[in-house]
């Protein structure tokens, strides 16, 4: 069993979330947190192979807490049925951990499903 993965501190700013994690601090940007969203629309979206761009100027206009196991992020594009638990937040914090570790190019999230 492993301990519940819950940020100490959360702060939301336009361009980004920035999440405090027990072992540091991690910054999520906006365009990547909605490239992520799991809602049944964008899946549906993946799935018929629609790949959509997101627009790079994107910002994130609210989070709300849902119950105790994720974050609810609304974006200036409108879309607000993304719900982020923590263990995705979390699994996005150490690959963007590993891409700043880089001095390149970050390195992309594999999209494949086999
Ligand atoms: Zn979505």
């Amino acid at each position: 069993m492993s301990a519940l993965l819950i940020p100490e501190a959360i702060e939301l700013a336009a361009e980004h979330l920035r999440l405090r994690w027990i072992d540091g601090d991690v910054v999520l940007k906006a365009a990547g947190l909605r490239a992520e969203c799991r809602c049944a629309q964008c899946r549906a979206a993946a799935r018929g192979g629609h790949v959509s761009s997101v627009d790079r100027s994107l910002t994130l206009t609210h989070a709300e807490p849902v119950g105790q196991y994720a974050l609810q992020l609304v974006f200036s594009d409108g879309h607000a049925r993304g719900i982020y638990p923590w263990s995705l937040l979390r699994e996005l914090s150490q690959v963007a951990e590993r891409a700043e570790s880089f001095s390149g190019s970050p390195a992309l999230a594999c999209e494949c499903q086999t």
